[in-house]
């Protein structure tokens, strides 16, 4: 048997094809990004989370091109990301970026503004390629419609099916699905993300939305304080939450003796040593949540009932 070498193409290697070394960026005075590192593998989809002013879209926005970098460099596979300073058009043929204001033209109708990047010298494919990313969105129903009829959610399922025309190897999308209601929402998240699965098309996903990383989520990276505080899989994150910040993107959670509970670990029971003192009940659709006050804490404990306010409830930890 003839020993395979490497130019047999069979000793695969996950080289990550997005790199990001040393990134550091501020607007004017003040410092947005510190010595960001971080890679991405082809066909992952990546999460960005962190807290409203944690700099998500700022660092979409260096990913794409769009401003300098202050130090550090980006890589896409052999290429270096450009800004502004030495590209003289912002972006690469082969990243598409949907922000979080996305720019449609409003007077032509869905199927014109998917399809407006493809070539009209192919009619045939070109006719297939919008429907079926029209499907893709759940549009179908308004392809004829135009633009500035649509609701803000549905621009942005037109914004988020034109950044797919091309083909894009990599995709930025910014909070996609911020502007769509409950109702369409989880279908939308499968429909897009399946998509991108089943094309190897590599992508980050900004979010402050537990549901659009969940399940979804290859890797998910946690800015806070100008870092990259975390970089692990959505399960081991949800898992072992390191810090009151990541628990709080999956849920209500408790502080007790400096460790993390979610309010599924903390269940009512008959008789314990903690005992807390209910403040409020909420309805969340399975169960009630608990508001207690515990060793004058907040705390939170999942319940099949309300309870009085006031009641003292002893309770247990059951993770
Ligand atoms: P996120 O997307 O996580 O909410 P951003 O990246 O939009 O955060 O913002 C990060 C920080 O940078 C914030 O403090 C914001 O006010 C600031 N910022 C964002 N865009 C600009 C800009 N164009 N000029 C100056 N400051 C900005
Ligand atoms: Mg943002």
């Amino acid at each position: 048997m003839k020993p395979l070498d490497d130019s047999s193409g069979f000793f695969m290697v996950f080289l990550p094809m997005l790199q990001i070394k040393n990134l550091s960026f501020g607007y004017a005075k003040t410092e947005v990004l510190n010595q960001l590192n971080f890679n991405v593998n082809t066909g992952e989809n990546l999460a960005i989370i962190g807290e409203s002013g944690s700099g998500k879209s700022t660092l979409l926005k260096l990913i794409y091109g769009e401003y300098d970098l202050e130090e550090g460099e980006i890589l896409w596979k052999d290429t270096k990301i450009l800004g502004p300073k030495f590209n003289l058009i912002i972006g690469y043929d082969f990243m598409k970026y949907v922000s979080q204001e996305f720019d449609l033209m409003p007077y032509t109708t869905v199927e014109e503004n998917i399809g407006k990047f493809l070539s009209r010298f192919y009619p045939e494919e070109k006719k297939e390629r919008t429907k079926a990313l029209i499907s893709v969105v759940e549009l179908e129903a308004f392809a004829q419609t135009k633009v500035k009829h649509l609701s803000g959610g549905q621009k942005q399922r037109v914004a988020i099916a034109r950044a797919l025309a091309k083909e894009p190897e990599i995709l930025l999308l910014d909070e996609p699905f911020s502007h769509i209601d409950n109702f369409k929402k989880q279908s939308l998240r499968r429909s897009v993300f399946n998509y991108l699965k089943g094309k190897n098309i590599t992508c980050l996903v900004a979010s402050h939305d537990k549901n659009d990383v969940l399940g979804f989520a290859d890797q998910m990276i946690v800015l806070d304080n100008k870092k990259v505080v975390a970089k692990d899989t959505p399960k081991n994150l949800f898992n072992n939450p390191k810090s009151p910040l990541i628990a709080s993107f999956f849920g209500e959670y408790s502080l007790i003796k400096n460790d993390i509970f979610y309010a599924h670990q903390l269940q009512i029971t008959d008789h314990s040593d903690f005992k807390a003192t209910v403040v409020s009940s909420y309805f969340n659709g399975q169960n009630w949540m608990i508001e207690a006050n515990y060793n004058n804490q907040t705390i939170f404990i999942e319940h099949d009932k309300k309870i009085e306010k006031g009641l003292e409830i002893p309770f247990k930890i059951v993770s």
